[in-house]
């Protein structure tokens, strides 16, 4: 057992439930919402993000991780409505949405000093808050490893060792880039059975893909729904062959879905990913993977366990 910061207060992980590890309750781009807010409607937003946790609510689900951070316009009061409206609980993040530079202000500071930034959220609270965050983002994309992203990944490390809170990346599948997080995160002494690497389920790549389970890492497949790098309709299949190779243990699911989000229109989401929501898993996935032979109960490993552990192996890592 091992105290969770949710966006509510302190959770036991032995109570977090069927879990969505990766769903985001709004994702802007703070450049346009700051300077062009008549483009946004927040009573809208709330109101999207809560038709689909009710719904994953109404499906099963507990818990739902949103690492919503900078980059992506996090607000945490935002995502506490959220959670307060609909009674789920909702896990949110520390971290930095960043693939190439930081920007100006913190491009001169050293790994410390952005270490230290994602330990007040973890330990005093986000934006002024006490909301307090429950998980360490990082990101690296096509671009690879940049200088400014190699600092943030140390960061995190340096942050989850001092707090025990977990990391979850942002990989960029094809590039096998969670690769290069883990030689990193390794470096500054982070056990890997710690961190998920997101976006694994982007490829069909079995050999990276093990190379990375070997390595103990937690794969996550954070995108049912989504097509990007792997069809929507390829992905239950990926995830049945993961589980017959006796993987399941490092498994994590999610969609990355977002209540909303500024890069397309909404009629445009519509048509390239019409399967996309918070309950496709539970509605269409599983019931697929059951049918497929599967015991319920490995599911409800990958689904309740393997979170529940994912925490609790990252608090065992305090210094
Ligand atoms: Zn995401």
């Amino acid at each position: 057992m091992t105290n969770i910061n949710s966006v509510t207060g302190t959770v036991d992980s032995s109570q977090l439930g069927p879990a969505l590890i990766h769903e985001h309750m709004r994702v802007r781009s703070v450049e346009v919402a700051t300077q062009f807010p008549h483009l946004y409607n927040r009573n809208e937003e709330l109101q999207l993000a809560k038709e689909q946790v009710l719904a994953a609510r109404n499906a099963g689900i507990q818990t739902i991780c949103d690492p919503t951070v900078m980059g992506q316009d996090r607000d945490v009061a935002f995502i506490r409505e959220v959670s307060e409206c609909t009674g789920v609980t909702i896990i949110a993040a520390t971290g930095m949405y960043t693939c190439q530079d930081l920007p100006e202000p913190l491009r001169r500071k050293n790994i410390d000093y952005l270490a230290e930034l994602f330990i007040r959220d973890i330990e005093v609270g986000i934006q002024n808050t006490e909301i307090k965050a429950g998980f360490i983002k990082c990101a690296t994309d096509a671009q690879g490893v940049t200088p400014d992203v190699e600092k943030i990944i140390r960061a995190a490390a340096r942050a989850h060792k001092r707090t025990g809170v977990p990391i979850m990346t942002h990989t960029h599948a094809a590039s096998k880039n969670g690769l290069d997080q883990l030689d990193l995160l390794e470096q500054e002494g982070v056990s890997a059975r710690a961190v998920i690497i997101g976006h694994s389920g982007d490829t069909h790549d079995m050999a990276y893909l093990s190379q990375l389970l070997n390595r103990e890492a937690l794969l996550g497949l954070d995108r049912f729904g989504l097509s990007i790098g792997m069809s929507s309709r390829e992905r239950p299949d990926l995830l049945l062959k993961l589980i017959q190779s006796g993987y399941h243990k490092q498994l994590l699911v999610s969609h990355d879905y977002c209540g909303s989000i500024d890069w397309w229109e909404r009629e445009e989401v519509l048509s390239f990913a019409p399967d996309w929501s918070m309950t496709h898993l539970t509605r269409d996935v599983c019931p697929y993977i059951i049918h497929q032979g599967v015991d319920q109960d490995i599911l409800s490993e990958i689904m309740v366990n393997n979170v529940r552990e994912w925490f609790e192996h990252a608090a065992k890592g305090t210094y």
